[in-house]
């Protein structure tokens, strides 16, 4: 018998109208249990709960919200192991993955505990005499909280922990794919003694309670991860209802490698930020841009490390690769693929595999001869797919680097200080990186991207509260 799990609305754990079985990507037998799907009633319900538990939650004071959010943290490290097995079963990255990011998820409560009781503010002396002026910052009210399936706990994290530390209700929905970590989460936070409709869980369709949330007049503020294509219906429908937005989407992140480059950190720098949690990142480095004089070395060396990483269950000890999270995703990606051989490219990789158990297995992909023009190169993958471009020298490595519509993290490989400075100071990215992947980052300092990557204020860090809050000015006469 396979469990059932419930929504949490308003401090009740809600059965839904409909349940929909959480399969695992490595073994499409294996069920991870079934989970409600909410209707848009019940959106609406959670919402209500949200605007109505606002008043209370806005007022209580930072000791309240830094205990709660402090043994969710605690609970969150305590059980990372349970936490990144449910991932990886569900999502399929490898199980030291899985477990990482679990880890990931309960620091950024830690963390975001803390900054319930940072939240100051300023005093400013006034301009005129016997005035002071006060300038303080409270929760903007009730947020809708909307993610993707690829980070199912730690995205959920740097937007569930940050939105309550500032006093504001949340209503979330997790991709429809991942309800299991979400749920965990809920159950976490539910116990961590969360007041009734301070938090709220209502996992389904993106079609329906994630417009359903869009479309409230009673939402506050919208913080989305995911599509270019999602984003962008989202920041009409805000733009329309004058929410707040915050939005982290797609990227086509750049990594280059230069001539001087020390040939070891470069190929695994590469291999890493492109196919590990099988390129399921949004800063997955999905164009290899390189020198002349290195490339055919990197080239084979990279070739090499791929062909040698062990792609197979999840869950199995000595797995590098899972599986792609599901069919609809590894048929855009053998599209893809099959499209960079008719864009002219040498695919390295990129078969189909077949394992013990039935599960969506994939080699990665090396597109070998790309250049920056083909849609291989211009348009999100999302999947172990990487181009190698061959460029002729620094200056043109920048220049193609830049040449997209996305900007979230960009990479370098170098020994030389004044190719990684300058880098740093010209890449349009949210995040450079230098002699490092472009995927892997903090969970205490600011992360997004600019460009088509993203909109609105940054997540994560101190910079969370920028979105998470709105200020006010107050002025006194003594
Ligand atoms: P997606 O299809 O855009 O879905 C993201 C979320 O939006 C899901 O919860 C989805 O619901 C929901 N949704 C779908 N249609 C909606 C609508 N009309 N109104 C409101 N919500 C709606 O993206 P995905 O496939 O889950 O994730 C992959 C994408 O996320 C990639 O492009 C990746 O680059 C991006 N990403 C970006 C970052 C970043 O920080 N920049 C991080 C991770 C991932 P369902 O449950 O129905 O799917």
């Amino acid at each position: 018998m396979v469990e059932r799990h419930d929504n949490l609305i308003g401090g009740e754990w809600v059965k839904g109208s409909e349940y929909a079985p959480n399969v695992n990507p490595s073994d499409l037998s294996d069920v991870a249990g079934e989970y409600a799907r909410a209707s848009a009633a019940d959106a609406a319900t959670a919402i209500a709960a949200a605007k109505e538990a606002f008043h209370g939650w806005s007022r209580a004071t930072p000791q309240v919200r830094f205990e709660i959010l402090d043994a969710a943290g605690t609970r969150i490290l305590a059980e990372k192991e349970r936490l990144g097995t449910l991932l990886s079963r569900e999502e399929g990255k490898t199980l030291p993955e899985g477990i990482g990011e679990a880890a990931r998820a309960g620091q950024i409560f830690k963390f975001f505990a803390g900054e319930a009781l940072r939240l100051g503010g300023e005093t400013i002396p006034s301009v005129r005499p016997g005035v002071g002026v006060e300038i303080t910052r409270e929760g903007v009210g009730v947020v809708g909280l909307i993610t993707p399936w690829n980070f199912p706990i730690a995205i959920p994290a740097w937007k569930i922990a940050p939105a309550l530390a500032c006093g504001n209700t949340v209503v979330f929905k997790p991709a429809d794919l991942v309800p299991g970590c979400a749920h965990a989460i809920a159950e976490i936070l539910d116990d961590a003694g969360v007041p009734a409709g301070v938090f709220n869980l209502v996992m389904g369709r993106g079609s329906v309670v994630g417009e359903a949330m869009v479309g409230s007049p009673d939402v506050n503020a919208i913080s989305f991860t995911g599509s270019v294509p999602t984003g962008r219906r989202i920041a009409l429908a805000c733009a329309e209802s004058g929410k707040k937005l915050q939005m982290e989407m797609g990227g086509k992140n750049p990594m280059v490698v230069l001539d001087d480059a020390d040939l070891d950190t470069a190929v695994a720098s590469a291999v890493n930020g492109a196919f590990f949690s099988t390129g399921q990142r949004c800063t997955a480095s999905s164009r290899l841009i390189v020198t002349e004089k290195i490339h055919d070395r990197f080239v084979d060396a990279v070739t090499n490390k791929v062909k040698a990483l062990k792609v197979d269950d999840a869950l199995k000890p000595g797995t590098e690769i899972g599986p792609v999270v599901d069919q609809s995703q590894l048929d855009q990606d053998l599209r893809y693929i099959a499209l960079a051989k008719e864009e002219g490219c040498e695919v390295i990789g990129g078969e189909r595999l077949n394992r013990e158990t039935e599960g969506y297995y994939l080699s990665p992909a090396l597109l070998v001869g790309a250049d920056n023009s083909m849609r291989t190169s211009r348009e999100e993958i999302f999947g172990p797919v990487a181009s190698v471009i061959k460029v002729a020298d620094y200056d043109e490595a920048l220049s193609v680097a830049n040449d997209t519509e996305f900007g979230l993290s960009a990479g370098i490989c170098t020994t030389s200080l004044k190719a990684a400075t300058d880098f740093k100071r010209n890449a349009e990215a949210g995040m450079v990186m230098v002699n490092l992947p472009t995927a892997g980052v903090d969970y205490h300092v600011p992360f997004g991207g600019r460009k088509g990557s993203s909109q609105g204020p940054r997540e994560q860090g101190a910079y969370a509260r920028e979105f998470y809050t709105t200020v006010k000015t107050a002025y006194t006469q003594a």
